[in-house]
């Protein structure tokens, strides 16, 4: 296996805990545990924690003074990656679709403590070309940009979520399958792929949050394979290999429904664990649905892998919201 240049900055082992008062009040005897992955030490921290370490390593190893990505107004990556450049002196570009606020709340807020520095744009389309262009006038003025990919889901992001898998494997923990909120697939290749490698007895699926599952599956398959390659590891999957429910993702990006209300609600005043309105209320929903419809086994341990999100519970769009039916 090859070394990756890698900096060491989460907070690791995340945690993982039962929920045992969320568990008996579902049905089908399911034993139900959080990896804590909300808890990874970065500015509130979050799944795109584990990714920056070997993403912000690669820009340095490259002579790279500028970290320059692209997301929602109230993307968790696009704050984590404020953070990580400012944590490793960097200057932060971030291309973010919507318009600038008076009053920023929440990551939007966030992103601005941290520095960065902040190009609006209409939509997906133009926030594509305009990162391309940020990037060539950056490079022509003689800076040395470093792209962090949408999502941190490039092969060398998600080479932390395959590390992340072996820290669960060493963990011993005895959950048989592993549901979490699944978008720009890094998070996914690198535990699929960890998985496969290391020899993980379960499944892992993916609660699809804004794609069609067959086309989540050929890209995390794709994504697995390239990451399998940089890393050095003979291991490889097929799109068959990933499992996708994108029953939950009709509604589209970011849009807040009863599910995720009630998700966020149950976790909250049963566990005191607090979830996000777009990513983990929508894939904890998406499993309470599933375990009430009775799609995993009785007795089966699953594990609910918390990738973080929380601040934007905080944003204005959606803390009006999370009291009241939807
Ligand atoms: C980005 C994000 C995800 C999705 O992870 P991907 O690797 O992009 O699939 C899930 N949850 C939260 C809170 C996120 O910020």
């Amino acid at each position: 296996m090859h070394n990756l240049p890698r900096f060491s900055f989460a907070h690791l082992p995340t945690p993982i805990e039962a929920m045992p008062r969320l568990s008996a009040r579902l049905p089908g005897k399911i034993t139900l545990w959080v990896k804590r992955d909300d808890q990874t030490g970065l500015a509130f921290g979050g799944n795109k924690t584990r990714k920056l370490e070997f993403l912000v390593a690669e820009a340095v190893a490259q002579g790279a003074k500028r970290l320059v990505s692209a997301g929602a107004a109230q993307s968790n990556h696009c704050r984590q990656t404020a953070a990580a450049a400012a944590r490793y002196g960097l200057a932060c570009t971030l291309v973010l679709t919507g318009a600038p606020e008076e009053r920023p709340s929440a990551n939007l807020l966030l992103d601005q403590l941290f520095g960065a520095e902040i190009i609006w744009v209409a939509d997906r389309a133009e926030r594509d070309r305009v990162l391309r262009e940020s990037v060539q006038h950056l490079e022509d003025a003689g800076e040395r940009p470093y792209l962090v990919p949408y999502g941190g889901s490039s092969p060398t992001g998600a080479a932390g979520y395959f590390f992340a898998m072996q820290e669960f494997l060493a963990q011993e923990n005895p959950a048989t399958w592993i549901v979490f909120a699944s978008s720009s697939g890094g998070t996914q290749a690198g535990l699929a792929l960890g998985a496969k490698h290391f020899g993980f007895a379960g499944q892992v699926l993916g609660i699809s949050i804004d794609e069609p599952a067959d086309r989540l599956r050929a890209h995390v398959a794709e994504l697995a394979n390239q990451t399998a390659a940089q890393l050095g590891i003979s291991t490889r999957l097929t799109p068959q290999e990933i499992l996708v429910e994108d029953r939950f993702a009709a509604p589209g990006y970011g849009v807040f429904t009863e599910l995720e209300r009630e998700a966020i609600t149950l976790f909250a005043r049963n566990e005191g664990l607090l979830l996000d309105p777009v990513y983990t209320g929508r894939a904890a929903g998406g499993l309470l649905a599933l375990i009430r419809e009775g799609r995993f086994p009785t007795d089966t341990h699953v594990l609910f892998w918390h990738t973080g999100g929380t601040p934007g519970l905080f944003a204005d769009r959606y803390a009006p919201h999370l009291l009241e039916t939807v």
